[in-house]
Parts: C-alpha cells; structure tokens; sequence
C-alpha cells in the first residue's frame, strides 16, 4: 500500500466546512487525478473524543465498492493533522439541490431512492448499517448520480451503542432515540425520512424543539401534504413502522410499483466488484 504525504497533491480551491476540519480539491501530482482532501484537526479529535469513530470510518468506508459510495482510497496524517483521500463529488451535496428546487418530483425521488436503497443493500450485505442518512451525507456525481458520504456514524450490526445524540434528531428511528439495540433496519426508517423530505420538502416529524420531535418520532406522528402521491404515500408508510421488523425489506424498496414506475434506473445490484481484487487507489 502506497504511503501519501501532503507533497503528493496540489491543493485547490475548499469544497465545503467538517466538524474538525476542511474539505478541499486536490489533484495527485502524478497521475493528475482529482479528488477531495478531508483534512481534520488531531486536536480537535482528541478533544471531542472520536478518534476511534474516525478510524472506523475509515476501516468501513475504505472498503466498501459501490457506484453510489463515496470512494475513501486512503489516509495519511502528519503532526497535527489527519488527511482522507476521497472521491470528488462534483456536483455537491443534494441538500443545497433540495433547497433550491424546495422539492423533488416522483421521477426524480425515486431515481434517488433506487440509487440509495441499491447502495445500502449492498452496505447491509456486508454488515455495515449507516445511521446518518440524510440530504447533508448525500453528494452527488459527475453524471448527478446520488453518493452516500460520511460514514462517521456507520457501524457493524447489531450495535446498541448509546452514542450521544448530537445534532438533528429528524432522521433516527424510534429504537435509536430510545437507546434500544438496533440493526440494518434503523437505515429502512431513515429511507422512509428521506422519501417523504424529497417529496413533501420538509422531513415528517420536524418540530420546534427536540422534544416534540422526540415525541413525534415515538408516536410516528405525521401526515402528508397533499402533493405526495398515492404511491409515495404507500411507500413511506411501509418504511416509517414502530416496530423495525414490520419494515418494507430492502430488495422490496427496490421492486415497490412506484419505485418501478418512477426510477429512470435499475439497480446495480451486485455489479460491485470486491475490494480485495483492486489496488489501494482508485
Ligand atoms: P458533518 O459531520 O458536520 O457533516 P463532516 O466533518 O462530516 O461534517 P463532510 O460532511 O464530510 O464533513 O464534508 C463537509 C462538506 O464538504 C460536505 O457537506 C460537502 O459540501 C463538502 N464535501 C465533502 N466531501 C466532498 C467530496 N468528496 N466531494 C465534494 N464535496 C465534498
Ligand atoms: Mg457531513
């Protein structure tokens, strides 16, 4: 495995602010390749006390091949610094997209959710639940092609980690915010989240404050505008069940009419190749 240093790059132009550093373009100086330099603060990581959620991150990440994951191809760090080698995401993140359309059309939430559910399928076959599902952790590529990023939160199932609950609250299943053991179903829920936010504009259980969201989430407590059609509508509501077992399975996300009928793509399923048959870079 080949050993980076920060001499092996030219550094552009930033591509947007982490929790414990920057995010920049950058171009290998052989090869000219593009790509995103994470940088994060070691200081800054030892006071929040996640050096070994970032480690994960990058064990995980790292080895996971898929068209609609962001590629992590390497790490290196210095005295003050830790540096992620990832895929550059050309177009962004689907946040700012959402906000600037307010909301998706059938067609274009469910080409979104055949790429996301194809990718997650492919993550849970290998054990690894993601956690933080939302527009934020979604990036987009060259083609606008959905790229799920940031595997700070990501683990291998079951976990009944208690991690603190920081941030928004608007995307975690009920068996997350009770603290409760919890599996691969936790990422069904938050499709759910997702699907209804691309299509109403807004997520379905955001409230003023924690608590009421807290309550909504453990009554699933929403309701529909009424531009959400029929089959988004029947969707949803087979992905935001209490109970994670009563969870419209991932492969039946992927063959739901209204996904079929609105997808202007077919999952990849299983085109991913292994990690071990490629080399380290790209
Ligand atoms: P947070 O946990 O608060 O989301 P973070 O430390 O995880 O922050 P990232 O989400 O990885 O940081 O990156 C911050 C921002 O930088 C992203 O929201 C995105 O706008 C941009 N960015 C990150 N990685 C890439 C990439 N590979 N290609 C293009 N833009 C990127
Ligand atoms: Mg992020």
């Amino acid at each position: 495995m080949k050993r980076w240093t920060l001499d092996n790059f030219d550094i552009g132009r930033p591509l947007g602010k982490g929790k414990f550093g920057n995010v920049y373009l950058a171009r290998e100086r052989q090869t000219k390749f593009i790509l995103a330099l994470k940088v994060l603060f070691k200081k800054q990581l030892e006071k929040a006390g996640v050096e070994h959620q970032l480690r994960r991150e990058v064990e995980i990440q790292s080895h996971l091949r898929h068209p609609n994951i962001l590629r992590l191809y390497g790490y290196f760090h210095d005295a003050s610094r830790v540096y992620l080698i990832l895929e550059f995401a050309p177009k962004g993140e689907l946040y700012s997209e959402l906000q600037r359309c307010g909301h998706f059309d059938d067609q274009r939430t469910a080409t979104y959710i055949t790429e996301l559910a194809d990718a997650l399928h492919y993550c849970h076959s290998k054990k690894v639940i993601h956690r933080d599902i939302k527009p934020e952790n979604l990036l987009l590529g060259a083609n606008g092609e959905l790229k799920i990023a940031d595997f700070g939160w990501s683990v291998h199932t079951p976990s009944s980690r208690r991690s603190t609950l920081c941030g928004t609250l608007d995307y975690l299943p009920p068996e997350m915010i009770e603290g409760r053991t919890h599996d691969e179903k936790v990422d069904l829920w938050s499709l759910g989240v997702l699907i209804y936010e691309f299509l109403a504009g807004k997520p379905p259980f955001e409230s003023k404050g924690h608590e009421e969201t807290y309550r909504r989430i453990s009554k699933v407590e929403f309701s529909y505008p009424t531009r959400v059609s029929p089959g988004g509508r029947d969707l949803i509501g087979k992905l935001l069940k209490h109970n994670p077992l009563q969870r419209l399975p991932i492969l039946d996300v992927l063959s739901h009419p209204w996904v079929v009928e609105h997808s202007i793509k077919t999952p990849q399923r299983c085109q991913a190749q292994d990690s071990r048959s490629e080399d380290s870079w790209r």
